[in-house]
C-alpha cells in the first residue's frame, strides 16, 4: 500500500466528526485558489480539495495551468496526478490509468 492508499484507509477509519476535521485541515492547505485555472465560480462555490472530492461540479473546464505540484497536500498524500478539478480525483485518475 502506498502513501495515498494508507491515507484513504486511515481517513475512512475515522468517525464522521474527525473525518470532517481532517478534510477541513486539507481544504485549508489547498493551493487551488492561487491557480490560474481556478475561477470566480469555483471561488463563489467554495470548491477546493479536488484531489479528494473529484472534478469541479460546474465551474472549471478551461486548463490555464495547475498548481497542485506546489501544494503541501501533494507530498503529504503521495499524489501522483494533477488537474484534479478537470480530470477527476486521485483515486479516479488512478483507476482510469489501471483500466486503460
Ligand atoms: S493537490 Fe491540488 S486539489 Fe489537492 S489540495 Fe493541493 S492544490 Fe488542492
Ligand atoms: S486542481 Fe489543479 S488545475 Fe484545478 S484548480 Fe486546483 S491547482 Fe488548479
Amino acid at each position: 500500500m502506498d502513501i495515498f492508499e494508507q491515507w484513504l484507509n486511515m481517513s475512512w477509519e475515522k468517525n464522521a466528526k474527525d473525518r470532517k476535521n481532517l478534510m477541513q485541515e486539507k481544504r485549508s492547505a489547498c493551493r487551488c485558489p492561487a491557480c490560474p485555472s481556478y475561477n470566480r465560480c469555483a471561488r463563489e462555490h467554495n470548491e477546493l480539495l479536488f484531489c479528494i472530492t473529484g472534478k469541479s461540479m460546474l465551474c472549471i473546464s478551461e486548463d490555464a495551468g495547475c498548481t497542485c505540484r506546489d501544494c503541501p497536500v501533494t507530498p503529504e498524500l503521495g499524489l501522483r496526478h494533477h488537474d484534479f478539478c478537470m480530470k477527476g480525483g486521485e483515486a479516479a485518475q488512478r483507476y482510469e490509468q489501471e483500466v486503460h
